[in-house]
């Protein structure tokens, strides 16, 4: 026994023997060592628990059950586990290990130790990497994890998500897309921490209305603000439900809207328009500008700047050889090139600018005056994509001009696809939605640990 070292093993009932440590070599090519034993019969296993009495001994099985690994080289147990026949009643049943992890075949040391793992935030993936357990028992362990965090069994028996422990002054609603398909799902989120308060299937308002239905009407007490997108239907039911909440619409989704049906519309009206007119060098240039226009001034100012620098964008591989690739100038050139031949380009470049000065605005009036404006200059241009963000706009006015005095931001919502996506990647893909949801909720807590920004943009 000389070279045993020996420390609390905390499987109460389990005698090691000593001399019998099979190894094998796992699935996953690591060794396994089988550690073969006795589990003793305690008090209690053979009381039956129908009729009392003490049962004999019916039988045996040979039990495996998988152990915490040592380093990287993994650990089984294995014992009989006795059968017991009350000869009373003729009940059977099998000795209880309390060590062994409800519905696996692991032990409980194990189990907690993949769910101390998870609850620091590793990936399933890391997690049976480590731990040699298999991805369904890593999912189950942290299914039951979540649901402890953020779960509750009702008085109708089913579970539901646990209230906002707190009350907030903002929350944001946006959609996501999920699945790499058509699918959406509606999220609702804390503004002033980040976390996920709500996830449900859809984009219709009954998901709000089940949101508002789940925290109670009162809990809205405190909030002074709903950031939303404007091409859905959330408005309308904060709208109907509340008096004192103030629909915003960010900058966020303002830009996002023009780019996408504004910017890129005319950018491809304008290339088959030159095509057809035989321009073909002028379509071209315009083929690949899409970056350009969506762009700030003054990101492509520092992209040129950067350039002038000689920045280096690609270092000259050493281990891998690759050449040095310098940071390309001119892009604010090419920017001013494309405005000036073409009055359109040039109506959303002033547009952007305009949009950008407008959120700047801390004041209703100023905002409203420099709204109106672009509005105007939309309406002018007789383009039908112009024409169709100035409608936007209107119909939609008091919620932006909101924004100068309800200055939020939604810079969280911009992640939260990337985080879908991530959190999707991460847990082996899933098509389990309860499960993908808790794990997004538990991410967006996650992230705020060491991230405490303001939910206020700043000026
Ligand atoms: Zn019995």
């Amino acid at each position: 026994m000389a070279d045993i070292i020996s420390f609390p093993s905390l499987l109460v009932g389990f005698h090691q023997n000593i001399s019998s440590i099979e190894t094998r070599i796992s699935r996953s090519g690591r060794l396994n060592h089988f550690l073969s034993g006795e589990y003793h019969i305690q008090e209690g296993h053979r009381i039956c628990s129908k009729c009392n009495n003490t049962a004999h001994v019916h039988g045996s099985a040979q039990i495996h059950l998988s152990h915490i690994p040592l380093g990287n080289e993994l650990s089984t147990l294995t014992f009989e586990r006795m059968r017991f026949k009350c000869p009373c009643c003729g009940s059977t049943w099998m000795q209880d290990v309390p060590f062994k992890a409800k519905g696996h075949f692991i032990t409980v040391q194990l189990e907690t130790y993949a769910h101390d793992l998870l609850e620091k935030g590793l990936s399933n993936k890391m997690v049976c990497s480590i731990t040699g357990l298999g991805r369904n028992t890593v999912k189950d362990i942290d299914m039951k994890r979540l649901e402890g965090l953020y779960t509750q069994v009702g008085t109708d028996g089913k579970r539901h998500l646990l209230k906002p422990e707190r009350q907030t002054t903002a929350i944001a609603v946006d959609e996501i897309k999920i699945h790499e398909g058509p699918v959406f799902i509606t999220v609702i989120i804390d503004l002033e921490t980040g976390h996920i308060l709500w996830i449900a299937h859809g984009k219709k308002k009954k998901a709000i209305l089940d949101f508002i239905e789940h925290v109670g009407k009162d809990w809205f007490d405190t909030v002074e603000a709903v950031v939303c997108d404007m091409n859905s239907d959330y408005q309308e039911v904060f709208e109907d439900e509340f008096d004192h909440i103030q629909v915003v619409f960010d900058y966020f989704h303002i830009i996002k809207n023009f780019n996408e049906k504004v910017v890129a519309e005319v950018r491809k009206d304008e290339q088959r328009r030159l095509t057809r007119e035989g321009n073909i060098e002028a379509a071209k240039a315009l083929k690949k500008t899409r970056y350009i226009l969506i762009s700030k001034r003054e990101t492509l100012q520092k992209k040129d700047q950067a350039a002038i620098n000689g920045k280096i964008i690609v270092h000259e591989g050493n281990l891998f050889p690759r050449s040095e690739k310098l940071a390309m100038g001119n892009k604010e050139q090419k920017y001013d090139d494309l405005i000036r031949e073409n009055e359109l380009l040039f109506k959303l470049d002033l547009i952007k600018q305009a949009l950008d000065e407008a959120y700047r605005s801390r004041d209703e009036i100023e905002m409203t005056e420099l709204i109106s404006n672009i509005i105007n200059i939309c309406q002018k241009t007789g383009n039908k994509h112009f024409q169709w963000f100035a409608r936007l706009l209107l119909n939609h006015f008091e919620g932006i001009i909101a924004h100068a005095s309800l200055p939020y931001s939604t810079g969280r919502l911009e992640g939260l696809n990337n985080k879908a996506k991530q959190v999707m990647r991460q847990a082996y893909g899933y098509r389990d939605d309860e499960y993908f949801f808790l794990k997004l909720i538990d991410s967006s807590r996650h992230s705020q640990r060491g991230n405490q920004k303001s939910h206020r943009k700043s000026d």
